[in-house]
C-alpha cells in the first residue's frame, strides 16, 4: 500500500469554477487506489481548527457541474506563522492524514512549500484560480469558464454600446495578470485591451483615439484588467473623458460574477485530469510539487518554481489584438 493511506484535500485562496470537479477526481481516484479521503474545510483554516470530514465516492456525486467549492475556501492568516503550521501538523497527524492535495493559487502553494520544508506530510498542488497566472502550467482550473463568462457579458455590452454609439470600458479580473483581459478582448473583438504587463497603454489608447480610428466605429469596447497601473476602468475612463469630451463613455465592472457559474467542459476535463494526477503523484511519493498541464500533457512542477517564476502573457497576442482592431 505504501505510506500514503489517507489523503486530505482542501481548496484555498479565491474560489474558481471547476474546483468541485477537481475534488471529485481526487476523491474518486484515491478510492480507486484503495485509499481513504478526508475533506479539509475552509482551506488552511480547517487544518488549524481540525475541521475534517471523511469523503466517500458518493460524497462527490452531482458536483462536477457546480461552481464554487463544497469544501469552502478561505484565506488563513494563522497558517503564515510557524505556530499556525505546527498546529496544522498536529491536527493532520491526529486525523491520520498522510498526504494533502491543495487546490489553490500561488499563495496557497507558498504555504504548502513552507510546510513541506518543516514537516514530513507531503503536499501536492493543483492550480485553481481564474487568473491563469501560475508558472509551469498552460492552464489553471476556472480560467476557461471565467473567460467564457466575460465574453458573454462583453457581447451583451457590445449590443447596447452599438445602439448608442458609445465607448465602454469593461473592467475584468486579473489584479496582477492580464490573461483574462487579453483573451476575452480578442474573443470579443475589443478595440483596445489594457493589461498590467504592458506599461503606457493608457497613453497609447489616447493616441489611438486622437488618430480617429475609434470615430469610424459604431461602438468601442476597451477591456481593462483590474490591476492596471492606471487604477482600473473608472480612472482610465475619467482620464479619457477629460481629453475627449465628445465621446459618450460608460464603465462596466464585471466583478465577482466572473468567479461563479457552472464550469465549462474544458475546465471539467482538465480538473478531472489534474485531480487524478495529484493523487497519483502523492502515491508515487512526490512532495512539494504542483501538477500542471503543458502542451496537453500532465507535468510535475516544484512549488519553488511555480511560485517564484513569472508566467508571461503571449506578446504575439497583444500585437494580434492591435492588428485586428484597425
Ligand atoms: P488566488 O490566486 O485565487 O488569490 P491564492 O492561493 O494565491 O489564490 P492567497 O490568499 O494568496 O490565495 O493564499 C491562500 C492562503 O495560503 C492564505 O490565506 C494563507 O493561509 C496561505 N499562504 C499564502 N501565502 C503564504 C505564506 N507566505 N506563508 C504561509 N502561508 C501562506
Amino acid at each position: 500500500m505504501g505510506k500514503i493511506r489517507k489523503i486530505g484535500v482542501l481548496t484555498s485562496g479565491g474560489d474558481s469554477p471547476g474546483m468541485n470537479a477537481a475534488i471529485r477526481a481526487v476523491v474518486r481516484t484515491a478510492i480507486y487506489e484503495g485509499r481513504e479521503v478526508m475533506g479539509i474545510m475552509c482551506g488552511y483554516q480547517g487544518m488549524i481548527d481540525a475541521d475534517f470530514k471523511p469523503l466517500y465516492a458518493n460524497s462527490v456525486s452531482d458536483i462536477i457541474q457546480r461552481g464554487g467549492t463544497i469544501l469552502k475556501t478561505a484565506r488563513c492568516e494563522e497558517f503564515r506563522s510557524p505556530e499556525g503550521r505546527a498546529k496544522a501538523y498536529g491536527n493532520l497527524k491526529g486525523a491520520g492524514i498522510d498526504g494533502v492535495v491543495v487546490i489553490g493559487g500561488d499563495g496557497s502553494f507558498t504555504g504548502a512549500r513552507l510546510f513541506n520544508e518543516e514537516y514530513d506530510i507531503p503536499f501536492v498542488g493543483i492550480p485553481g484560480t481564474i487568473d491563469n497566472d501560475i508558472f509551469g502550467t498552460d492552464y489553471t482550473i476556472g480560467y476557461d469558464t471565467a473567460l467564457n463568462t466575460v465574453v458573454e457579458a462583453v457581447d451583451k455590452i457590445r449590443d447596447t454600446a452599438s445602439a448608442h454609439n458609445r465607448m465602454f470600458f469593461v473592467e475584468v479580473m486579473g489584479a496582477e495578470a492580464g490573461f483574462i483581459a487579453l483573451y476575452s478582448g480578442i474573443a470579443s473583438g475589443a478595440e483596445a485591451i489594457i493589461i498590467p504587463e504592458i506599461k503606457g497603454e493608457e497613453r497609447n489608447l489616447k493616441a489611438m483615439i486622437a488618430g480617429g480610428n475609434t470615430r469610424k466605429k459604431s461602438s468601442n469596447i476597451i477591456i481593462v484588467a483590474e490591476g492596471d497601473e492606471g487604477g482600473g476602468a473608472f480612472a482610465i475612463a475619467e482620464s479619457v473623458k477629460e481629453d475627449f469630451k465628445e465621446y459618450d463613455i460608460r464603465v462596466s465592472v464585471l466583478g465577482h460574477l466572473q468567479r461563479g457559474g457552472s464550469p465549462s467542459a474544458i475546465d471539467r476535463v482538465n480538473a478531472s485530469r489534474l485531480g487524478h494526477a495529484a493523487v497519483e503523484a502523492l502515491i508515487d511519493d512526490q512532495k512539494s510539487v504542483m501538477v500542471g498541464i503543458s502542451n496537453g500533457e500532465i507535468t510535475l512542477v516544484p512549488f519553488r518554481r511555480a511560485v517564484k517564476l513569472h508566467k508571461d502573457v503571449n506578446r504575439n497576442l497583444i500585437e494580434l489584438a492591435k492588428i485586428l482592431s484597425v
